[in-house]
């Protein structure tokens, strides 16, 4: 039932609102997705994966920590990580871009449940954290490296942020402003001079001030992002400052590194406060950031982190498809950075890697039910992983089959609010009035414009299919400018206006002077296609990967014919890939098994030999790997010589 009266979804109903700048996103109310692929996750999202994390994190006694705060019974045997806190807020944050998003009285009554159990854990003056400074627990801020303190409270404030633009000021919003307020006066000028070993709230109090306008959040965030990484923190053993981005300062970094999840937070408040304070270096220093980052340090899938050891970024083309790690919180957080660069700069790059990262990270992760996830997305699974026992915990998923649930679970919630709030990154507004159509989802948008509203209809089985039919269904008065973004794989791309096609460059398609009736019917080329990597990437060298329209596709032994192994075929380079239901078919030759020998049982003075008749392969989208069931997986093929 969508009862829609409490709600105040405006304009800035969506997760980030520059407070200067040319551009916006658009605000949740503003898209209403129809069928598709987007909003059939989102539907799992509400309906199971909510409830899911709720329930898991009730029985793990996560949410009970706030009650034995209260309660005044705490003590050493806290369950949980020190920031499982910030998974109830994560959460919280879900629920309320839900509410805001669908006017769903069962999510809004979760939502207060959960406050009704945080609330009375508030400390006096502002602290509030279930693990450090109570009974039988470790001082307040006696461990930033690891603590987690501020980063737990970014998320409160994150989710308080999501509550008041969407409901308007309540308890939740009064909490957040007096979290921030006590993080303010601990760590303000003048006061410690710490940080937190994980940025996080930094991009929480920019956010804060400009939902609240109070620019001394703002002024904060600024002192954290300055006081890094000039070795401020103690460095954690093995891993050195640059884990948590304390080597060098933000404004001075060439490419990201250290812990992935760690320098995109950070990223994504740096580009808040450069576009706020019109900080143009700032800013310039971010792009090339992202520039280098993305060309050698950035998986296919969009996916980030190359390592293991520190869930972190390798060095330049160190990209290994079995031991990436891609955590699904990095193509997220990769996905803040991007849409912070793009509204800033209008730049369609940044919009063409939050696709790449979106179908290939963000929805690879949960499963079909969205009751499991993966938390590592390799390339490469050389051998079928173990089905994940149904009710039970997850250290950390690095193998072949989602889980229900981690010990480490940062990335199911942080999946729910993403999917919860995904409307907002569908398009833009320029402050000229054009619209820019971002990702393509079937559903009706409604966005404000100078001089009223640009009302569309989309309609697209994308990316099952190439159309993207938009219907104008209202503009203002002198006519209305689009821009569609027009992928960069997509060349050969047309767009008909009227009965009139016309072949469009990979970049903006844009169209002036629409008045209501007009139709524009842009055609994506969705024939699969080779993806040759960089030879420099020494990993994947002597391979290929296929892709067909936004999908990465991959090969899973379940489908190779009988007899035939994974790591026993060789691609047919000289034969294009053929579309074949959501996929390819890929033509390949069988090597033979391995060689053996006394000395050095794996090399030879002879190269392969593929031998055999030739064999036609099924792939399917990355996205879909281990759907159903456990298998052994490879998105890079190796081609016959
Ligand atoms: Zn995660």
């Amino acid at each position: 039932m969508t009862d829609l009266t409490t709600r105040r979804t405006t304009a800035a109903a969506a997760p980030v609102v520059p407070s200067a700048g040319a551009r916006r996103g658009i605000g949740l109310d503003e898209a209403t997705l129809h069928d598709g692929f987007w909003k059939r996750m989102q539907d799992v999202n509400a309906s199971a994966s909510l409830q899911h994390s709720l329930d898991w994190m009730e029985r793990l006694g996560w949410i009970e920590n706030f009650d034995r705060v209260a309660s005044g019974s705490t003590g050493p045997d806290r369950p949980g990580w020190m920031f499982s806190d910030s998974e109830i807020y994560k959460l919280i944050e879900a629920l309320a871009w839900e509410f805001g998003r669908t006017g769903d009285r069962g999510i809004d009554a979760m939502l207060e449940r959960l406050v009704d159990r945080i609330l009375p854990a508030e400390d006096s003056d502002g602290y509030l954290n279930t693990c450090y400074g109570h009974l039988g627990q470790e001082a307040r801020y006696s461990d930033l490296e690891r603590g987690h303190e501020l980063y737990c409270a970014g998320h409160l404030i994150q989710a308080a942020v999501a509550r008041l633009r969407t409901v308007g000021e309540d308890r939740l919003v009064a909490l957040g402003r007096r979290v921030a307020d006590h993080v303010c006066r601990e760590f303000g000028a003048g006061a410690r001079q710490g940080l937190c070993g994980h940025p996080e709230i930094e991009v929480a109090l920019m956010e804060l001030a400009r939902a609240t306008g109070e620019d001394r959040y703002r002024e904060q965030a600024e002192l954290f992002i300055e006081r890094r990484g000039h070795g401020a923190l103690r460095p954690i053993p093995l891993l050195g400052p640059g884990y948590f981005q304390d080597d060098v300062p933000v404004r001075e970094t060439e490419a990201w590194h250290g812990h992935a999840v760690r320098a995109l937070y950070l990223a994504a408040a740096a580009v808040d406060l450069a576009v706020d304070r019109h900080d143009a270096e700032l800013l310039a220093a971010l792009e090339a950031q992202w520039r280098r980052t993305v060309e050698r340090r950035t998986y296919i899938t969009g996916g980030m982190g190359s390592r293991h050891q520190d869930e972190g970024f390798g060095d330049d083309w160190e990209l290994p498809p079995d031991r990436a790690y891609c955590e699904t919180c990095a193509g997220i957080a990769s996905n803040m950075v991007s849409w912070r660069l793009y509204l800033a700069t209008g730049d369609v790059a940044y919009a063409d890697l939050m696709e790449r990262t979106l179908y290939n990270v963000v929805a690879t992760s949960p499963s079909d039910d969205g009751r499991a996830f993966f938390y590592a997305n390799p390339l490469q699974q050389r051998e079928a992983g173990e089905e994940a026992v149904p009710d039970a915990v997850n250290a950390r998923a690095e193998g072949g089959e989602r889980a229900p649930w981690f010990e480490v679970s940062c990335c199911p919630t942080n999946l729910a609010r993403t999917l919860a709030s995904l409307n907002a990154y569908t398009a833009s507004v320029d402050d000229d009035g054009t619209v820019s159509l971002l990702q393509y989802a079937a559903g009706e948008y409604r966005i404000a414009v100078a001089g009223g509203h640009l009302h569309l209809r989309v309609e697209t089985s994308y990316p099952d299919a190439g159309a993207v039919t938009v219907t104008v269904l209202a503009a203002p008065g002198s006519g209305a400018s689009l821009r569609l973004r027009v992928p960069h794989w997509a060349h050969g791309a047309t767009l008909e206006r009227d009965g009139a096609p016309t072949v469009v460059e990979p970049g903006w398609a844009s169209v002036h002077g629409l008045g209501s009736g007009a139709v524009l019917t842009l055609v994506l080329p969705m024939h699969p296609r080779f993806s040759w990597p960089d030879a420099r990437i020494d990993a994947v060298r002597g391979t290929v990967a296929v892709e067909r329209g936004p999908l990465v596709l991959c090969l899973e032994d379940r489908d190779l014919p009988d007899g035939a192994a994974l790591d026993g075929l060789r691609i047919d380079a000289d034969q294009p890939p053929r579309a074949h239901r959501d996929g390819a078919l890929v033509t390949a030759h069988a090597v033979p098994s391995p060689r053996g020998g006394a000395r050095t049982p794996s090399f030879g003075a002879e190269a392969d030999a593929p031998t055999g008749a030739s064999t036609l392969l099924p792939l399917v989208p990355y996205h879909r790997w281990a759907q159903r069931g456990p298998s052994a997986m490879r998105v890079f093929l190796p081609i016959r010589p």
